[in-house]
């Protein structure tokens, strides 16, 4: 089978030519219809992500390992299975959850496998991912059916989808009309707000650099925007939203706008830090309890909260993000990075098979 790999960190993704690996237990082979290009992927791509001044993270460090085939957002068809797989092969679509823990941890065995401090089997870090003919899956539980959702968004909710959705869950819930910040409108900025939206609320500040990316925001639910650049963000941002943030899910989550939006937070708001583009927070500790203030972290979601987004998904028309979609294809895989990584790429793009 084919895979688009990359050979080292920061180069190009390559076609190789790989074998199908034995199944055992409940593993199960996926015939890969449809697989979005995330932006983690161009972290994964370059092998680190930037911790500021604490210097790097490296992926080799968790377990990375070379030729590494990256995409977490797949969307596909069981074509092979283990011996003790109930699942049947065919043309049902699933859409696979890419988050999988060691399995033994305290955390996994509660079902928070986002939260695994063992040893983790991630598509795309640990084990293989979506850019690839067909992707190695360790058990059938890990895949949650499509259903009737269009499968370019249905590979979406795998990870921009289900961060904006598990992100949602940790300020939820708040009176509809409490201004909520949603900082970055791109792939995961995008979904947060409409998943904001799909669960009732109605006051959200989208904010972003770009007017392009902000009137996306505004198409999928969006009530204000604020452009990034004038004088005063956390004014800006106050304005906008008619009073001071009940909440603010930071997407970029860079020294910038993680100050910002602490500043621009109400008495017992809570910051939900997302993003990983690296950098400080630069805020007065005594602030942060005078204020009553929340600070969480949000790193993907879990097995359960991807069930729970399908379901949303299927209940609620949640508005599509724009798709673009292109042939599964390496010459496709590196464009779709560079587009990225050069911030030339409007929307998501999915990678879908022939
Ligand atoms: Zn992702
Ligand atoms: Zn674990």
């Amino acid at each position: 089978m084919k895979v688009f790999a990359h050979t080292e960190p920061g180069g190009a993704a390559q076609e190789l030519e790989v074998e199908r690996p034995a199944l055992e237990g409940s593993a199960v082979m996926i015939r890969v219809t449809n697989s979005g290009v995330c932006h983690s992927d161009v972290h994964c791509q370059d092998g680190y992500f930037d911790l500021g001044d604490a210097g790097r993270f490296e992926l080799t460090a968790v377990g990375a390992d070379y030729p590494l085939v990256l995409g977490h957002e797949i969307v596909g068809e069981v074509v092979a299975a283990g011996p003790d797989a109930s699942v049947t092969l065919g043309d049902t679509k699933y859409i696979v959850f890419p988050w999988i823990g060691c399995g033994e941890c305290q955390a996994c065995s509660e079902d928070r496998e986002n939260y695994c401090s063992g040893r983790k089997r991630n598509l795309s870090v640990q084990l293989d991912g979506g850019y690839a003919e067909e992707v190695y899956v360790p058990d059938e539980r890990y895949l949650v059916p499509l259903g009737d959702i269009d499968p370019s968004f249905g590979a979406t909710l795998a990870c921009s989808g289900l961060t904006s959705y598990s992100a949602v869950q940790k300020v939820m819930p708040l009176p509809p009309d409490e201004p909520v910040a949603v900082i970055g409108a791109g792939g995961v900025g995008l979904m947060t707000v409409a998943v904001l939206k799909a669960v009732g609320h109605r006051n959200i500040v989208a904010v972003d650099m770009s007017d392009a990316a902000l009137a996306n925001a505004s198409q999928v639910g969006a009530s204000a925007t604020v452009t990034v650049g004038g004088e005063d963000l956390v004014g800006d941002i106050v304005k906008a939203g008619g009073g001071k943030l009940a909440a603010a899910i930071d997407l970029v989550n860079n020294g910038d706008t993680s100050t910002a939006a602490l500043f621009a937070m109400a008495n017992g708001g809570t910051l939900v830090s997302v993003g990983l583009f690296g950098g400080q927070y630069r805020f007065p500790t005594a602030l942060t309890a005078f204020n009553l203030l929340n600070i969480r972290g949000n790193f993907v979601g879990s097995l359960p909260e991807l069930k729970e987004l399908v379901a949303l998904a299927q209940d609620v028309k949640l508005p599509t993000p724009p798709l673009k979609e292109v042939p599964l294809s390496v010459q496709e895989v590196n464009a779709a990075l560079d587009g990225l990584r050069n911030r030339t790429l409007n929307g998501r793009a999915v990678l879908v098979a022939s």
